[in-house]
């Protein structure tokens, strides 16, 4: 199977879910993720004609993805790993989407450079809806209010939020959680599930899901980890 027949069959298994769950197929967008994976890697799976990518390292994404942004119009980048504030000029600039905003130094950042580059991106804020220490994301309990400090504090629109479950626990209560955080915090878009989990995430409201090895393959040790 090439990576353009497993795009087909996740589709399928998104549209699937989705009805199952009495939504609308096209209420999902699936964001494929190609972090690790060459421009060469990427090339068949814009050609069989997906548009939406994920990348989780600023730098790796601004080494790849310029020449696949200029080959085909109408790509749209998600940054979905964790963002330093020094970035954010390089964030702002190359990606549409930036799923990971999580304190108050990165807010302000990305606001600066929105306001010196006219760029729009739709921002998420990460829940570490696990609380977990190693994670990037704010704690549920801090999710609303920081919501409103974006909003009201750095002028930032926040269109939803992600998370990232932990790895060794039942995914399905922490997307409950992360919708029911959403409808407190006013926003309605949710950026969750992944090639393990994604039919459970459409089955609480996902909006994003971000699936990668279950359409590239297996990723090398090494990147796996970092997610
Ligand atoms: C790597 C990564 C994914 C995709 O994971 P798969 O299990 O390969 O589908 C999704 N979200 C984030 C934030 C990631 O870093």
């Amino acid at each position: 199977m090439t990576a353009a027949d497993n795009l087909k069959g996740i589709e399928t298994r998104m549209a699937t879910a989705a009805r199952e769950a009495g939504r609308e197929p096209a209420a999902v967008t699936l964001v494929v993720v190609s972090k690790t994976f060459s421009a060469e890697e990427i090339r068949p799976v814009i050609a069989a004609g997906h548009r939406v990518f994920g990348e989780n390292r600023v730098q790796e994404a601004k080494g790849k993805w310029p020449e696949l942004l200029a080959e085909t119009a109408g790509i749209e980048l998600h940054l979905i790993g964790p963002l330093q504030s020094n970035k954010a000029h390089e964030a702002v600039e190359l990606f549409d989407v930036i799923h990971t905003i999580d304190r108050d130094k990165i807010a302000s950042a990305i606001a600066r450079e929105m306001a010196r580059t006219g760029r729009r991106p739709k921002l998420f804020v990460q829940v570490n809806t696990g609380a977990e220490p190693q994670k990037a994301g704010v704690l549920p309990e801090e999710t609303v209010a920081f919501v409103a400090r974006c909003r009201d504090e750095f002028g930032l629109e926040i269109a939803g939020l992600m998370c990232i479950p932990p790895f060794d626990e039942a995914p399905a209560p922490h997307f409950a959680l992360l919708a029911k955080l959403a409808a407190e915090a006013g926003v309605d878009e949710l950026s969750m599930g992944m090639s393990d989990d994604f039919e459970v995430a459409i089955h609480q409201g996902a909006t994003l899901v971000r699936v990668g090895s279950a359409i590239f393959g297996a990723r090398p040790k090494p990147a796996a980890t970092q997610a």
